[in-house]
C-alpha cells in the first residue's frame, strides 16, 4: 500500500495516545549529547523500527568541531546543614546542569549562589541548562526552592564522569525503489523535556511505523542524534551519501497546542517546501509558513552552503516563543495527543506528496480523449458540475505536457494532491498517461 493510502487508515486518537505513551516512557531518562541516557533512548526507539546505532569517539574532528568527552551522571544533590537534600537529581534530571564535572564540596550559600540557576519570572519551574565545552558545574532549581534556602553551609555532590568515550547517533534506513532519499532528523539529546523533543521522536517513530508498511518510492533515512554536534557529526560521517538526499525535514516541538508552523529550507521553494505548503493550505487549518533562518534546529547544518540540502523544519510553537521552552513547564501535560496526531498527519501527508509527485505526458494530446469509453469517467449528461476526480482527470490531461508535475497541477486546480494522484493512477491504468 502506498503511504497516501496508509494515511487514510490511520486512527488519529490511537496514534496520538501511542505517541504520548512513548513520550511518557522516554521522559524520565537523563539524556545528554552523549552517554547512557542517549543510548537507552535509542534502544527504546529501536524496539519499533530497524535502528542502527553508531558511536563516534571523543576527540574526533568533525569539520570545525570536536566530538566532546562522554558524560555520565549517576547522582547529584545539595544538602543543608541538617543533612537534608534540598535539591535532588532523583526528583528531576533538570536539577543538574548538563555536562557538569564531578564535584564534592561544602560551601556557604553566598558562594553556592553563583552555581544555582532559577527562573524568577516562573517561580515553580526548573530551568534546563547545559555547558558542553567548558569544564564547570551547576544546579538548576525553582525560584521557590532558591528563596527557601537559609544562609549557611551546604554540601554539594555531583557524581558524574566526563571522560573519553563516544557520541551516539542512530539511523533507521528504509530502502525504496529509488536510491533518492528523504531524510527525517530528530534531536534526541534533551533530558526531561516533552515538547523539545520527545514529541519529535514520537512523531518520527509513528512515521517509521507507517513507512515500514508502505510501498516506498524514495528511500527513507530517519536519524536520531544530539542537536548541533550530532547533525555535524552525522554530516561528517556521511558526507559522500548526502548527494542522494533529495528532501528532508527536521521534526521538533510537535506536541504543544499551538498551530503548525513550518520553516522553509534555505532554497525557500524546494519540493519539501511546496509539498508542506500544499498540505497545510489544503488542511484549511490555521498555520504559519516561516522563511528560512540560520537559527533553530539542525536544519541549519543541512542547509549550510557546503551541503545546501533542502531541509525544512516542521514544528508547532517555535523554540523560544513559549514560556515552557527549556524548563520543567515543558512536561508531559504540555504535550497533547491531539496535537501529536495532527503533526503526524501533516508530516505524513507532505511525505505522501513527495512520494506521489511526478511529471507525466498525455499520450492522447490532440483534443480531449474519450474517457467514458475507457470507463474512468461518469458520462452522465445534465449534471451542473463535475466531481473532483473527473475534474482532476481533465486538469492532468491538459497540463501533462512534460512540464508540469502533479503537485503543480494540484496547485493550479486548487485540489488536494491525493485527488490528483488518484486521477493520475486511473489515467495511467488506461494508458492515457505515461511518466515523462
Ligand atoms: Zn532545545
Amino acid at each position: 500500500m502506498r503511504l497516501a493510502d496508509l494515511i487514510t487508515t490511520l486512527d488519529p486518537a490511537k496514534a496520538g495516545s501511542e505517541m504520548h505513551a512513548l513520550a511518557t516512557r522516554l521522559y524520565p531518562i537523563c539524556r545528554s549529547i552523549s552517554g547512557p541516557g542517549l543510548r537507552e533512548t535509542l534502544g527504546i526507539l529501536g524496539e519499533s523500527m530497524p535502528l542502527k546505532t553508531f558511536e563516534v569517539a571523543s576527540g574526533t574532528e568533525v569539520f570545525d568541531w570536536t566530538v566532546p568527552k562522554e558524560w555520565t551522571l549517576r547522582d547529584a544533590w545539595i544538602k543543608n546543614a541538617k543533612g537534608e537534600k534540598v535539591v535532588d537529581f532523583a526528583k528531576s534530571n533538570l536539577h543538574v546542569m548538563g555536562y557538569s564535572v564531578p564535584v564534592r564540596a561544602k560551601l556557604p550559600l553566598s558562594e553556592l549562589r553563583a552555581r544555582l540557576h532559577s527562573l524568577p519570572d516562573h517561580p515553580d519551574w526548573i530551568p534546563y541548562r547545559s555547558s558542553y565545552y567548558k569544564d564547570t558545574w551547576g544546579f538548576c532549581l525553582t525560584q521557590k526552592q532558591l528563596d527557601s534556602l537559609p544562609d549557611g553551609e551546604y554540601e554539594v555532590c555531583i557524581d558524574s564522569t566526563l571522560a573519553d568515550g563516544s557520541l551516539t547517533y542512530a539511523e533507521c534506513f528504509l530502502p525504496g525503489s529509488s536510491q533518492d532519499e528523504i531524510l527525517l532528523f530528530c534531536h534526541a539529546c534533551h533530558p526531561s523535556l516533552a515538547n523539545d523533543n520527545l514529541s519529535g521522536m514520537a512523531v518520527a517513530a509513528q512515521l517509521a511505523g507507517l513507512l515500514q508498511k508502505a510501498e516506498r518510492r524514495h528511500s527513507f533515512r530517519i536519524v536520531f542524534a544530539p542537536t548541533v554536534i550530532g547533525s555535524i557529526v552525522w554530516l561528517h560521517q556521511n558526507e559522500a551519501g548526502t548527494a542522494r538526499i533529495k528532501h528532508g525535514y527536521t521534526l521538533a516541538l510537535l506536541g504543544d497546542s499551538g498551530q503548525i508552523q513550518y520553516k522553509r529550507s534555505r532554497e525557500g521553494d524546494a519540493p519539501v517546501d511546496r509539498a508542506m505548503a500544499h498540505v497545510l493550505k489544503q488542511s484549511g487549518k490555521p498555520h504559519v509558513m516561516r522563511p528560512f533562518t540560520p537559527y533553530g534546529y539542525d536544519e541549519r547544518q543541512f542547509n549550510s552552503p557546503g551541503f545546501a540540502l533542502p531541509v525544512g523544519c516542521l514544528m508547532r510553537s517555535p523554540n523560544g516563543t513559549f514560556p515552557e521552552y527549556h524548563n520543567s513547564g515543558d512536561n508531559l501535560a504540555f504535550i497533547k495527543p491531539d496535537s501529536l496526531a495532527d503533526s503526524l498527519l501533516t508530516a505524513a501527508s507532505a511525505l505522501a506528496v513527495l512520494e506521489g509527485d511526478g511529471v507525466f505526458i498525455n499520450q492522447n494530446p490532440k483534443c480531449e480523449p474519450r474517457l467514458g469509453k475507457r470507463g474512468i469517467y461518469d458520462g452522465l449528461k445534465g449534471k451542473n458540475s463535475l466531481g473532483d476526480t473527473e475534474l482532476a482527470l481533465l486538469w492532468i490531461l491538459n497540463q501533462s505536457d512534460g512540464r508540469h508535475s502533479l503537485l503543480d497541477i494540484a496547485e493550479k486546480a486548487g485540489m488536494a494532491f491525493a485527488t490528483v494522484r488518484r486521477a493520475a493512477d486511473a489515467l495511467e491504468g488506461c494508458g492515457l498517461l505515461k511518466p515523462a
